[in-house]
């Protein structure tokens, strides 16, 4: 792999490492940085200004909205730049819940939601709103005749994700929205590991609001967008200013939202080759792994990103894998309870089924735009190894797996 620098010259990172955590975030790519350097230096313009160099930064901005609003078959109109996934799901799901808490006060969303959506969530319990979080089968899926049931009539919002970013699976959205249209429910989604790899067209899956966030997809960190279909009744979530039609305050982060843009024209635009590659690595990728004795592929077997493996080991910890894949300069990341972020092994595997004493020897590799076959190669050449070790380590390895 080779990173780019904002001068333009060259890292070569990929001789030394192989960076399979592209779920977790991803570099930016030189077309991305170069359209954010003019707009840190000379058009550092403040877009509200009317002189000049303020102009330049509002006629910008526009044009990066533009090409979200196409990425997703939207409205320039209904796109709002946000500080990140994070910010966009928590203004999706607040804003919503407030606005419209005089219609009802009951929200539908899943078990494997990104915690973005289930602590926001959590939150509104705490504010008087009741939360159903629909169960998911062993693939992690939420199956339509489970979220019929849960609509009552006070139900004002369903919050639904795209695509998992710990299993990749891709969830029914289109038929989903459609419930939720006929039901006269609002329909957010959050799609920040959709984008540039699920075409995506808001109109034709119902959606009423959709997150998304540069970082997952080459862009900047710290900079997303909320879509917010025409018409729907949403709170402010920061107040302020008037920037983003007094719905956002702040001002606006103009080179990140150049980036996000540049990044998103690029990764919609290529959607069919990037997952052609990805799709042909993935195989190659599950296949070697699931050679190895007592591993599981976690997730929907085909309905699945083309850049996600997850795949459980048994009788070892995720954690382990993770330090010895790093001395060998491969960096990817695991769903244990001992995965430094997090004291609960992954609430996604969890709901799953995935059964307890197995459930912390899970390894997600996700690819990247960078990968290649030889990167998958070495991988599928280290890890055996690597869990033959600590196989033999562990003292809940049964005899017929270890080889000392
Ligand atoms: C990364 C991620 C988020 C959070 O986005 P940030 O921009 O990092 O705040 C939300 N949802 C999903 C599915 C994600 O993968």
């Amino acid at each position: 792999m080779i990173i780019h620098n904002c001068e333009g010259a060259s890292v070569i990172v990929g001789d030394k490492t192989i960076y399979m955590d592209n779920s977790a975030t991803t570099p930016a790519r030189k077309e991305v940085v170069e359209e954010m350097i003019p707009y840190l230096t000379e058009n550092f313009g403040n877009p509200s200004s009317i002189y000049e160099i303020g102009k330049i930064s509002k006629h910008a901005i526009d044009k990066a909205r533009k090409k979200v609003a196409d990425a997703l078959s939207a409205e320039e109109n209904e796109i709002y730049f946000t500080a990140g996934g994070t910010e966009s799901d928590n203004w999706a799901i607040k804003g919503i819940a407030f606005a419209n808490r005089n219609k009802g006060k009951h929200i539908i969303t899943s078990s494997i939601e990104h915690h973005a959506v289930l602590h926001t969530c959590l939150w509104l319990e705490g504010q008087g709103f009741e939360v159903t979080y629909l169960p998911v089968d062993k693939y992690g899926m939420v199956t339509l005749e489970e979220l019929k049931n849960a609509i009552r009539d006070d139900t004002i919002l369903i919050s639904i994700m795209l695509a998992n970013n710990e299993i990749g699976t891709i969830q029914p959205v289109e038929e989903i929205g459609k419930i939720a249209r006929e039901n006269r429910i609002y329909f957010h989604t959050d799609a920040v590991q959709a984008i540039g790899h699920v075409p995506i067209d808001v109109k034709k899956m119902n959606i009423d609001l959709l997150s998304l966030s540069g970082h997952k997809f080459e862009g900047p960190k710290g900079c997303g967008a909320l879509y917010i279909r025409k018409g729907v009744k949403i709170e402010t979530l920061l107040h302020g200013g008037d920037q983003e039609r007094k719905r956002r305050a702040g001002t606006e982060n103009v080179p990140a939202i150049m980036g996000l843009g540049k990044a998103i024209e690029l990764a919609a635009g290529e959607i069919g080759e990037t997952d052609k590659n990805l799709l042909a690595l993935r195989e190659r990728l599950i296949e070697g792994l699931l050679k190895i004795p007592k591993t599981h592929l976690n997730g929907h077997p085909t309905q699945r990103l083309a850049n996600n493996v997850n795949i459980t080991f048994e009788y070892i910890e995720g954690e382990s894998l993770l330090l010895l894949l790093n001395a060998k300069g491969i960096f990817a990341s695991t769903g244990s309870a001992c995965n430094s972020s997090s004291l609960e092994p992954s609430h996604v595997l969890m709901a799953c089924g995935v059964p307890h004493e197995i459930v912390h020897g899970s390894l997600r590799l996700s690819l990247g735009r960078m990968n290649t076959e030889k990167d998958v190669d070495r991988v599928l050449e280290v890890l055996p190894e690597i869990v033959q070790k600590l196989r033999n380590m562990s003292p809940l390895t049964p005899k017929e797996y270890r080889t000392i």
